[in-house]
């Protein structure tokens, strides 16, 4: 019996490749060197991304420049769309569209053949949801192109941005839906979260169902700067809504919950069969390194609410879904990646030994 165990994708990335970032910006230095900061990143990465024992890794998404902008790195856009407001006080802000034919500057298949040519371990890769990108169009609209015609060309993209990773090997593909718990504080009657969730199932639906085996979802209230934008709605609200989207693997923010066994009883009565639920079991914003020994008994807890064949572990978050983020050092990210994997392992063996006492 093993439980799986799978990181969220970000990494802190190098304060030189931050430094480099800004100076790219600035105009500074040109992409050429720009390349050769990423390179030694993700190198830098991927060895010690092995070196945690985590059988699979991911690209510590090292040159993307975030987890939601990626597909729009490089295109023509204007400021001043959706403002995202975080518990500190700090805001981030999407662009919108300006003309159409909306479609992707950039597909997360790049960032994977990028990292696989670095490993021979497993690498999962994440892509941003349709329902965030859908945020782009502009609430007074674009002359010519309805959002309707918006909307089939985001799917229509959003779709290849998952088929790409998986003819390319991904071990499997994660889609970042951050905005899932945050519509609920935008619209508590849900009608938000119901529409996002109909469009993702729009592209959901397209995959057969070998693919979507290997297809998840990352929900949590946001951490960037160490800060979220909407730990305060509370889970069951969430969660049996989030069940309803048609993919295999939910990865769940849990760690950084005050009422565990709360969350386990709403995953217990709402998740639904062939579906698995992998829990936060390592805090991304505290950076206090959980010990092997708490996380095996946080997985020995949840395994008496959720059957083992649909469990397993990650870590709350991306430890720096903006590239700009180095509230958390990537030392500590490293351990508390390690700590989750020997966690899980020792909660493998303590569940083994109830096995052969039964
Ligand atoms: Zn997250």
């Amino acid at each position: 019996m093993a439980i799986l165990t799978e990181p969220i994708g970000s990494i802190p990335r190098p304060v030189e490749l931050v430094e480099g970032l800004k100076a790219f910006s600035a105009g500074d230095i040109g992409a050429d060197e720009l390349n050769v900061l990423f390179d030694r990143a993700l190198k830098d990465t991927i060895k010690r991304f092995e070196a945690t024992g985590s059988p699979v890794i991911t690209d510590g998404e090292q040159t993307k420049p975030s987890f939601a902008t990626y597909p729009i790195n490089g295109l023509a856009l204007a400021p001043g769309g959706v403002v995202i407001p975080f518990a500190d006080g700090h805001t981030r802000q999407l662009p919108v569209l300006t003309a159409g034919p909306f479609h992707y500057g950039t597909y997360a298949v790049d960032y994977l053949n990028r990292a696989k040519t670095l490993t021979s371990l497993p690498v999962k890769q994440a892509v941003i949801t349709a329902s965030a990108l859908s945020l782009l169009y502009p609430a007074t609209g674009i002359d010519g192109y309805s959002n309707e015609a918006f909307i089939a060309d985001l799917t229509d993209e959003h779709e290849k941005d998952i088929r790409y990773c998986l003819a390319a090997g991904a071990y499997n593909v994660q889609i970042d839906f951050t905005e899932a718990r945050l519509s609920l504080k935008l619209d508590p009657s849900k009608g938000l979260l119901r529409s996002f969730i109909a469009l993702n199932n729009q592209v959901l639906n397209r995959l057969d169902p070998s693919a979507r085996q290997k297809v998840g979802v990352h929900s949590c209230p946001g951490g960037d700067h160490d800060s979220t934008h909407s730990a305060d709605i509370a889970y069951s609200e969430l969660l049996p809504l989030l069940f309803e989207l048609n993919a295999t693997n939910f990865y769940l923010e849990y760690a950084g919950e005050k009422d565990k066994l709360g969350v386990l009883e709403v995953i217990k009565d709402s998740l639904r069969p062939g579906q698995r639920v992998f829990l936060g079991v390592t805090d991304v914003l505290n950076p206090r390194v959980e010990s092997a020994g708490e996380i095996r008994d946080l997985i020995l807890e949840a395994a008496g609410y959720i059957p083992l064949s649909q469990l397993g572990t990650t870590d709350d978050c991306g430890f720096s879904p903006f590239a700009d983020d180095l509230s958390t050092s990537r030392d500590i990210a490293f351990e508390k990646i390690r700590a989750r994997v020997e966690g899980t392992r020792l909660a493998e063996k303590a569940l083994e030994k109830t096995q052969i006492a039964i």
